[in-house]
């Protein structure tokens, strides 16, 4: 999966970033955003922001972050989803988390330099407003409802986190794959999500002729239709029922 590239510019964190220029302030007000964390933010504190942030296009499956690495930048999803992805000692991924429009990636960043605990991945095309991590750092000291916000951010991802080592622990294959496609839908809003079986595969750290079995027994159920790169829900209720409860 090849990187990101972000301008030289908005990675070294002491001046204005150039990119997609945002509404003049005064016209701005907090429900224009999109991401629930930049929506939250009092006035006073988004104005320190505003500067730093600039709004990113991001193809389906880039990094953003590498596991076991330095984050230079923080993205606040726009929208879109990025899968949270954990690597064993011997380099199989697990995903052990998911973040949308609610979402901050590289959000242990805000708060210590340190290196990421898991890889970023764009599960679908995003939107993103990027800032340098250490810009983010210093405006998070200043801004006590940015560092609450972050914070919030850490103890969800926290949460996903241990979640999902129990869901792989303890549920079959099929059940995690129905949970997995209701979770993507319901934070897609729609019924349709595109993705290979090779991507599902990775994320949930099994093989690919594992993945195509599950999606056969779902489709078997007729909760789905598995078309090529594209998985489309065709009865919530039996999906749900088939799903963990996770
Ligand atoms: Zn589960």
């Amino acid at each position: 999966m090849a990187s990101i590239a972000i301008p030289a510019t908005a990675l070294n964190g002491t001046a204005p970033l150039p990119g997609r220029t945002r509404e003049p302030l005064p016209d701005r007000s907090a429900s224009a955003w999109r991401n629930a964390l930049l929506g939250a933010l009092p006035m006073p504190e988004i104005r320190l922001l505003l500067p730093f942030l600039v709004e990113t296009e991001i193809r389906a499956g880039e990094t953003l972050i590498e596991q076991d690495r330095a984050v230079e930048s923080c993205h606040f999803i726009e929208s879109g989803l990025v899968a949270l992805i954990a690597f064993t000692g011997d380099r199989k991924p697990v995903q052990v988390g998911m973040l949308g429009a609610d979402g901050l990636v590289g959000a242990p960043a805000a708060l210590a330099s340190e290196q990421s605990p898991v890889r970023a991945v764009t599960q679908t095309r995003c939107t993103t407003s990027v800032i340098p991590a250490d810009r983010l750092r210093q405006l998070a000291a200043e801004c006590p409802t940015l560092r609450t916000l972050v914070l919030g951010q850490l103890r969800n991802q926290f949460r996903q986190s241990t979640r999902s080592a129990a869901c792989i622990a303890r549920h079959s294959l099929e059940q995690r794959v129905a949970r997995w496609i209701l979770d993507v839908s319901d934070r897609l809003g729609r019924d349709s999500v595109e993705l290979t079986h090779d991507f599902l595969a990775s994320l949930l750290g099994v093989r690919r002729a594992s993945v195509t079995c599950a999606l056969h027994v779902l489709e078997g159920e007729r909760a789905i239709i598995a078309r090529r790169g594209q998985l489309t829900i065709r009865d919530r209720t039996r999906l749900a029922a088939l799903a963990c409860a996770c």
